[in-house]
């Protein structure tokens, strides 16, 4: 019913041994209210409550942990997907945004922890509004879409489409990489050919054109005057459009 964090509790219980408590399958925690829901880099993800779709998947992570940069990616173009199934139509913002008509609908994070037996473990956090009431909106410092109510009367179906989607594209992922959600991402993406700032802390690193991501999920971005374009790689990078 209400928990501070989907991912705390799963990431907590991935560490735990098996039979104590520790996880021993891909495991689901969805919260109908998160009062301490995360962001990246110590920032908050805010809802009120019953007013957002909140889950944490849990998966033995089975692909080379250098893969998992590429991670929210692959599982921004499930959102989309999926919620494309639903009539809502979603654009993905690089690394892990995913924006109605510019604003933000969802929000990915995804955490590890490694179990006693070295099993690593993708915590994938993903928040979906439902609704934003006037104060929230007031709280959270970007502009926030919520989910058309058609799309958000049946919160329980959406939520099995996502998860069967999840596995199946978690396994795809495991065996193929990133590679064959590159093209499905820039299909998606939010600011294609458009300008925009990559920030590092609040400060602007770079300017110039998003082209898109490349087979590794790095930001493809035509600086002005540059002859070649530059990637960017996740880290604590933020992107805005100028
Ligand atoms: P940046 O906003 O710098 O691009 P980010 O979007 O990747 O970074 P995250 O850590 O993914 O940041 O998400 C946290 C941010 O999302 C918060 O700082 C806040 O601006 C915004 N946010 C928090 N709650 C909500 C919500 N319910 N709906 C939309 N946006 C929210």
């Amino acid at each position: 019913a209400e928990t501070g964090s989907t991912n705390a509790d799963l990431l907590a219980r991935a560490v735990m041994a098996p039979g104590r408590g520790g996880l021993q399958a891909p495991t689901l925690l969805a919260a109908e209210t998160q009062t301490a829901g995360r962001g990246r880099a110590g920032r908050v993800w805010l809802t009120a409550p019953s007013a957002a779709l909140t889950f944490s998947l849990a998966w033995p992570f089975a692909a080379p942990l250098h893969a998992l940069v590429g991670l929210p990616l692959a599982v921004g173009v499930t959102i989309a997907e999926t919620l494309a199934d639903f009539g809502v139509d979603v654009q993905l913002k690089w690394p892990n945004d995913v924006l109605q008509s510019g604003r933000k609908l969802a929000g990915i994070l995804i955490e590890t922890a490694t179990a006693a037996d070295r099993q690593v473990w993708a915590v994938i956090g993903i928040g979906i509004n439902l609704s934003v009431p006037e104060e929230l909106q007031q709280q959270i410092g970007q502009r926030a879409a919520s989910l058309p109510t058609a799309a958000a009367q049946d919160r329980n179906l959406l939520l099995a489409s996502l998860l069967g989607a999840l596995a199946q594209n978690m396994r795809q992922f495991e065996s193929q990489g990133l590679p064959v959600f590159v093209e499905r991402w820039n299909r998606l993406h939010a600011f294609a050919g458009q300008q925009v700032s990559i920030l590092d802390q609040g400060k602007v690193l770079y300017e110039g054109r998003a082209l898109g991501i490349d087979q590794i999920g790095r930001l493809m971005l035509q600086a002005d005057g540059d002859a070649n374009p530059i990637a960017i790689m996740a880290g604590d990078i933020s992107l805005r459009v100028k």
